[in-house]
């Protein structure tokens, strides 16, 4: 079941996006040369508990940290450490917060000094299809009809989707029903209704689409090495156009 929430719910999840929003700006003027990633984790961790909010990532299923910070051809849930950034490399932070029960999640990849033009290609792609991928969030639509845009954004730029990792439904709970795969053919699954939250979150690679788990439990990484980007909102579905929770205006 996909939930609807009601627009006193929707309120109280636009004020768990703004503090999530304002942690975004912490990072950015934050990340930089020379800072390790445990530092950044701290920062994040002690900026949303100054606002009266969890972390989320913090303690799910066990994982370790209040970010997950992945770097290079890591794809996603990546753990904080004492690695040093530096220039050259893309790093995607992936954050969540918890507010008055309320869940929201979103995650951005930053570029380190300068990178090969190739990559600046995969961030800017990446994020385009997760644009492309919110323009279908609309009522009316069908749950696949998300999915199928991403894929197809993504492949016709010669880059993969990532198929082991999925968004999701969102709400009083990280993880909800529906899961929401970053390909698929259009017009399949659930119907979208206005009041359904989700957050949408392709992870490109630049090469294939195969991604290994490593044994620290946690991160995932392209099994070709290839460089991997990550972009996350959570919108809610409405008439006509979603509304982005988490994107600063
Ligand atoms: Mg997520």
């Amino acid at each position: 079941m996909i939930n609807i929430r009601s627009p006193r719910e929707i309120e109280l999840l636009r004020n768990s996006s703004k503090i999530l929003i304002e942690t975004f700006r912490l990072v950015d003027d934050l990340i930089e040369p020379g800072i390790d990633t445990k530092t950044i984790n701290k920062e994040i961790d002690r900026y949303i508990r100054s606002k009266g909010a969890k972390p989320a990532f913090k303690g799910y299923r066990g994982f370790p940290a209040s970010a997950c910070i992945s770097i290079d051809d890591e794809v996603v849930h990546g753990v904080p450490s004492k690695r040093k950034l530096i220039p050259g490399q893309i790093v995607g932070i992936d954050i969540g917060v918890e507010y008055n029960d309320y869940f929201s999640d979103a995650a951005k990849t930053y570029v380190i000094g300068e990178i090969p033009l190739i990559t600046k290609k995969l961030i800017d792609i990446t994020k385009e299809s997760l644009n492309i991928g919110i323009q279908q969030a609309v009522a009316g639509n069908r749950l696949s009809d998300i999915s199928h845009a991403i894929q197809k954004y993504v492949e016709s730029a010669g880059f993969s989707v990532v198929m082991d990792l999925v968004g999701h439904g969102i709400g009083r709970e990280l993880h909800e029903e529906p899961q929401l795969p970053n390909y698929g053919k259009a017009n399949r699954g659930p119907r979208l209704k206005e009041g359904m939250v989700l957050a949408i979150e392709p992870m490109v690679n630049m090469g294939g689409y195969k991604v290994i788990f490593e044994k620290d439990k946690w991160t995932v990484r392209t099994a070709d090495g290839s460089p991997s980007a990550h972009f996350e909102h959570t919108v809610v579905v409405k008439n006509g156009s979603a509304e982005i929770l988490t994107m600063g205006r």
